[in-house]
């Protein structure tokens, strides 16, 4: 590969020229593309996406796209004289600025007097700003003085890997293209491209290490690709990639965790020193084996994995392969106790110790018990325990179940621990004044008449119930209260109030400021509160009873969650 001229590093030499080259953002191309078309070319683009994916490789197609001299078409020609001076930096209508060192506002302004100008020889007068989230707030401010009113010969083109930075006016004026991560079979698929006219000889797995390196991002790939070439040459093995890389032999980690599976300690421990000896970092393998028993477990979880995993075909098959003789549940136990392992590895003084630790933990796991033993023990415990009392699910229902429904219960039937539970007993007219349950009637009462208006009641404390005045209140600042303080809202509720109580009633809404403590709980702060209690009853019941017990002892598990239905 080399001919004796100075080496060009890959990430320049094969920068994409054109729109087709780009590899991983046909969406964003494609969007660009049809804007160009279509003649609705924006004034203001923002490209955001990771480090390495093709922001500014995209912005100076764009540029390129946009004065060649052939014409605004779908694809620059790379020919005339404008792309060619845009491709080597030379062009004096593109301007090229790093936000990160060119972020003050007087930049900003030599910016602004120099587009004042039509271009020289081109179309447009392109500003590309990269890392344009590093210019300071009176940059921005001049910046969004020509965005407001750009001149029509002028272009913006901003990337950033940190859009959330940038002011919300900054934004809102710019057409915005968000970049992906590239695929690893596509960054593989440029790999291999690239191999091919550097005429080197590599394998695909070596490539695949290689990619899995720049973790999503072709720059960082082809620097990992650079840096292989320049130790290996012209002819690239497996192991010298993954040495040189840091990388893990994919074929070490089937072998381990296979070795897991089949209870192998032997095999386990002596991976264990494989992984030592070629000197990777312990947590970094640790990673990896979360890694590959992650892929495992989604190949063993869902009908397609290949949308979700982000690996090749080969790899893809290689995993199912391995992944044929255990469940689901096999591997997600295993996982956990490689995850527990990493984040202990961030402090251990012993990192070989623990990862070793923690793969005889998960070969030495005891089997699970087939599924048919299970049932039958089930049905045995069912049988057993048919005596016992029933869990409270009816008064869970209950409890969680509409207020039309609740207000219907006796107060003894849903909450025996909760004295201001409505009173079916009194009827309305008799008692238009007082406790707690006249207010829960007339809350419903509204609800029946008016769902909206109801809703609001739901939401309000009674903090007067006299004849002739009902006082509401509502959390300062709430939408409630807004709510509430509309006239045809205080209007209506009056109305209803009277018909509910049978004499004239005035409706009084009040501000009930935050830690006024003493305002009665309105029936949704009461409704949560009594959710919450009754979850925590019910959590305690399920935990202490006989079948939970007896289950615990059996399967020698404990209970995390309880959910009620
Ligand atoms: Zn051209």
């Amino acid at each position: 590969m080399s001919n004796g001229t100075q080496y060009q590093v890959l990430a320049l030499k094969y920068r994409p020229q054109s729109f087709s080259e780009l590899v991983g953002q046909e969406h964003v191309s494609r969007t660009l593309q049809n804007a160009i078309d279509s003649g609705r070319v924006a004034h203001a683009f923002l490209f955001t996406g990771a480090r390495g994916v093709g922001k500014t490789s995209t912005a100076r197609i764009m540029a390129k796209t946009l004065n060649c001299a052939v014409g605004v078409t779908h694809e620059p020609c790379n020919e005339c004289p404008q792309c060619i001076e845009i491709r080597k930096g030379t062009s004096t209508d593109v301007f090229e600025i790093d936000g990160a060192s060119n972020n003050g506002v007087d930049d900003v302004r030599d910016l602004r007097d120099n587009i004042k100008y039509l271009p020289s020889h081109s179309r447009y007068r392109i500003i590309i700003i990269d890392e344009v989230h590093m210019l300071s707030t009176n940059a921005f401010n001049a910046l969004l003085k020509t965005l407001e009113e750009p001149p029509e010969h002028v272009k913006f083109i901003f990337a950033t890997t940190e859009p959330h930075k940038l002011p919300v006016t900054i934004l809102s004026r710019c057409q915005r293209f968000d970049f992906k991560r590239v695929t690893l079979t596509k960054i593989i698929g440029r790999l291999r491209d690239i191999a091919g006219q550097e005429k080197v000889t590599i394998s695909d797995s070596a490539l695949g290490l290689i990619a899995r390196k720049g973790d999503g991002s072709m720059r960082d790939s082809l620097t990992a690709f650079d840096q292989v070439l320049a130790f290996c040459g012209d002819i690239v093995s497996d192991e010298d990639v993954a040495t040189l890389l840091g990388t893990i032999d994919r074929r070490l980690l089937a072998e381990i965790s296979a070795a897991v599976f089949e209870g192998n300690t032997q095999g386990v421990l002596a991976g264990v020193k494989q992984v030592d000896l070629v000197g990777y970092n312990m947590r970094q393998f640790c990673q990896e084996l979360i890694d590959h028993f992650r892929n495992l477990l989604v190949i063993r979880s869902v009908k397609k994995p290949e949308e979700i995993l982000d690996i090749t075909a080969a790899e893809l098959d290689e995993l199912h392969k391995q992944s044929l003789h255990v469940t689901a549940l096999d591997v997600q136990r295993r996982l956990t106790l490689f995850i527990k392992a990493e984040s202990e590895l961030a402090y251990a003084s012993f990192p070989r110790l623990i990862v070793e630790m923690a793969l005889l933990k998960a070969s030495l796991l005891a089997p699970l018990v087939p599924i048919q033993e299970l049932i039958e023990k089930i049905k045995l415990l069912e049988t057993a325990t048919v005596h016992t009392p029933s869990l409270p699910w009816e008064t869970g229902r209950a409890a969680s179940a509409p207020l039309q429904q609740k207000a219907g219960h006796t107060a003894a039937n849903v909450h025996p621990t909760h004295p201001a539970q409505p009173d079916a007993d009194v009827t309305p007219a008799a008692n238009p004044a007082g406790s707690q349950g006249d207010w829960g009637r007339f809350v419903l009462f509204v609800n029946s008449n008016d769902l909206q208006h109801g809703a609001v009641l739901e939401h309000g404390s009674p903090l007067k119930q006299e004849p002739g005045l009902i006082e509401i209140g509502f959390p300062a600042g709430s939408y409630y209260l807004t709510a509430a303080q509309d006239a045809e809202f205080i209007d209506d509720v009056q109305k209803l109030a009277c018909s509910f109580t049978g004499g004239k009633t005035v409706v009084r809404v009040k501000s009930i400021e935050a830690g006024l403590t003493d305002a009665p709980l309105s029936l949704a702060e009461k409704k949560k509160s009594d959710d919450e209690q009754l979850m925590e009853e019910l959590r305690l019941e399920v935990e202490n009873h006989p079948v939970t017990k007896e289950a615990e002892r059996v399967f020698g598990c404990s209970v995390t969650n309880v959910q009620s239905f």
